[in-house]
């Protein structure tokens, strides 16, 4: 067992809320894990082991972060049930054309706008930005 404190969720939140105070936008997720880590390091001796998913999650639940998603196109025969991004249930989405009659299907997550259509996107990025009120 490691005896350092682990990190919590309140702690990482209010390190992001302070990352972006001084940033409007963080073009990767590597730059939001650095930042973060600075912010952390600041108060507490202790390291920050926040795994990258972990981190996207909870910037995913702050209110005050927009996520955009950068992809690129996957097999359109593979079958998702979970949303690649944050893990969350796929809700399929249908759009009727009501001219054509053209049925397209979507999957879409509520949780963190990740959406997707017949060719599965593959999220290559992440960039964060500071949701304006
Ligand atoms: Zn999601």
């Amino acid at each position: 067992m490691n005896i350092t404190t682990a990190i919590s969720d309140e702690q990482i939140k209010e390190a992001l809320s302070k990352v972006f105070n001084k940033n409007h936008i963080v073009t990767s997720q590597n730059n939001l894990k650095k930042l973060v880590d600075k912010e952390l390091g600041k108060n507490k001796k202790q390291k920050s082991g926040v795994s990258p998913s972990r981190l996207r999650n909870i910037a995913i639940s702050c209110d005050f972060i927009k996520l955009e998603i950068h992809s690129r196109e996957g097999d359109p025969d593979k079958i998702m049930t979970k949303c690649p991004v944050c893990g969350g249930i796929l809700r399929n989405v249908k759009n009727l054309t009501i001219w054509g009659g053209e049925v397209t299907i979507e999957f879409s997550c509520k949780n963190c706008g990740y959406w997707t259509g017949k060719k599965k996107r593959i999220p290559t990025r992440y960039v964060f930005h500071l949701k304006k009120k």
